[in-house]
């Protein structure tokens, strides 16, 4: 293979939404058409969109008795019917030139930037409830950059070809996985979503989508990009439906070569094992990779700076309403400056406001569904009726029009305390106070009190603390940040991903992830072949 062009990627500017500004009004525009107008959204299945009987109800969940639309339940015949799709389409995508499957990708990067911004935005707005901040940096920045960085990525990696030895040429030719990627993707990005299927997708692979219930409204908008990108029919195809079901047929099935899960712990560790209890049902041996929980921290060092770490803990725990996989969710806090830093908190927090994500003045809106409105509102009663803690602020949850859970702030006595130990998934945060001159030990207890490691931060105005902490914590967290909140990270500049109970780490968009979507095939040629055995010692 000749060397190809590389292509370089840079982030996409974030945009501000300042009043009176032009993409402000788009969105609101966007919103309230969206919001006040209905939709069916099919399966897709090669060029077939199907709307099945069986629906169910798409509902904002800031506003859930204002159904927005539906979306169709596939049965297990959609389930087969969509993975042979994928199989007959499979040949011609992996022989398509790699500039077109880039060219694909980069186009629906530049009709996200432009055309379908304010449609992404409001979509994510409506139904994941993010505000208009969180909803850029996700539905439109966070996927630009998937799309664009791993275009990037993809030339590097056609690039990287073995040496060539005497009388011989060696070349690595990137294959896509023979069979096809199974997908299933989160609510709460809708960069996530989109990324999950496009990296296998760009890398020559058909992907078998199964967006989350909670995300289908945008994973529609996606998919229309796609095709309106030039993305061929049959290579993505979308099912919603039970999970399980869907699941037990494609990881059945002989030609399942990829699992690219993110998600909770649990769904993903019995998609491992049914996989292993399959394993001689398959042709190759699947890649399995799985980005899932975190209980993620910040430990503040007796040097850290209050408003640095005030801000921080809020961003960090309370942004999208706790629910980013990245959110701090428990603070160790040095005795000497904790009754300013949690003061400040505690203040600040106060001024937080919650509602409708169309009202600009809201920081928060609700949490995703009835069932995580339960989950963390339990989490919340256990602390009430321990004596282990006491709640400093917040506490309170109301469904009555949307899921909305107050920003919550627990006091715990016990580093082991269960809200310092569990994933939550919602705006809750457990703080912890340690006795200064035992900071170096607490590190070990950071280390130990949760089988998660996903992400992590560390403040501190100290040089030699932050080595010992980077140290003592190398296998805590898959992102670790010093001097901020541990969420938020940047695609190309900061690689996502974590170990222990968080996942296989390998970070989502960088190289190292799409190198999973890939079976390297070497070939070398031989100009002057050998044309007798023996060798020349044996003269
Ligand atoms: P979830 O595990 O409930 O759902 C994730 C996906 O799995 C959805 O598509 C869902 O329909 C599907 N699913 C559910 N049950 C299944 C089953 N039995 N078989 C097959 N698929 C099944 O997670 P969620 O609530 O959508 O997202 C929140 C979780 O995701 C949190 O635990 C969070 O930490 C994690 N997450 C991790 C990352 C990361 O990069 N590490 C990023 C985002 C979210």
């Amino acid at each position: 293979m000749s060397t190809i062009r590389i292509y370089k990627a840079k982030n996409e500017p974030v945009l501000k939404y300042l009043k009176g500004s032009k993409e402000r009004k788009m969105v609101v525009k966007s919103y309230n058409e969206m919001f006040n107008s209905k939709i069916d959204i099919p399966l897709f299945i090669g060029s077939e969109k199907i709307l099945t009987n069986d629906r169910k109800l798409i509902l904002p969940p800031h506003d859930y008795k204002n159904s927005i639309g539906t979306y169709s339940q596939a049965n297990e015949n959609h389930v087969k019917h969509a993975i042979k799709n994928l199989l007959e389409n499979k040949k011609s995508w992996s022989e398509t030139p790699w500039e077109k499957r880039c060219d694909i990708f980069l186009k629906a990067a530049d009709l996200i930037s432009n055309k379908y911004r304010s449609k992404i935005t409001a979509g994510t707005m409506i139904g994941q409830s993010k505000n208009i901040f969180q909803a850029e940096i996700d539905a439109a920045c966070e996927f630009i950059d998937f799309l664009r960085f791993n275009v990037a990525y993809l030339t590097e990696i056609y690039n990287e070809q073995p040496v060539n030895g005497e009388g011989k040429s060696n070349n690595l030719e990137y294959r896509s996985l023979e069979g096809f990627v199974y997908a299933i993707t989160p609510f709460n990005f809708t960069a996530i979503g989109g990324n999950l299927c496009a990296s296998a997708a760009l890398m020559g692979n058909v992907v078998l989508w199964k967006p989350s219930d909670n995300q289908i409204y945008t994973a529609k908008i996606t998919m229309d990009i796609f095709r309106e990108a030039g993305l061929p029919d049959g290579i993505i195809n979308l099912i919603t439906g039970d999970p399980k079901m869907i699941s037990d047929i494609a990881l059945s099935h002989p030609e399942f070569s990829g699992l690219h899960f993110t998600g909770s712990t649990s769904v993903f560790r019995d998609l491992w094992k049914k996989i292993g209890n399959n394993i001689n049902l398959y042709r190759d041996y699947p890649r399995i990779v799985g980005e899932t929980g975190g209980k993620d921290f910040i430990f503040c060092h007796p040097t850290a700076d209050i408003d640095t770490t005030s801000t921080a803990i809020i961003r960090g725990a309370f942004e999208y309403q706790g629910q980013k996989c990245s959110a701090a969710s428990r603070i160790y806090i040095p005795n000497s400056i904790s009754d300013n830093l949690i003061n400040k908190v505690i203040d600040e927090t106060k001024t937080i406001k919650m509602g409708s994500p169309i009202d600009f003045n809201n920081f928060m809106t609700a949490v995703i569904h009835a069932g995580a409105f339960e989950r963390i509102s339990k989490y919340i009663d256990y602390a009430k009726s321990s004596n282990e803690c006491e709640i400093l602020h917040g506490g309170n949850y109301d469904d009555s029009v949307g899921y909305f859970v107050e920003p919550t702030i627990i006091l715990t006595r016990n580093h082991q305390f269960k809200t310092m130990k569990e994933e939550i998934f919602g705006p809750v945060v457990t703080l912890y106070v340690y006795d200064d001159k035992n900071w170096e030990e607490m590190l070990d207890i950071v280390d130990n009190t949760s089988e998660y490691a996903l992400t992590g931060a560390f403040i501190s105005q100290d040089e030699e603390s932050i080595k010992i902490a980077l140290n003592k914590l190398r296998y805590s967290a898959g992102n670790f940040y010093v001097n901020d909140k541990p969420s938020g990270a940047v695609v190309g500049q900061q690689p996502f991903g974590g170990c222990r109970a968080s996942g296989t780490d390998d970070k989502a968009g960088s190289k190292l992830n799409l190198l999973r979507w890939v079976s390297p095939r070497l070939v070398s040629r031989t100009h002057n072949p050998p044309t007798s055995y023996p060798y020349d010692y044996m003269d």
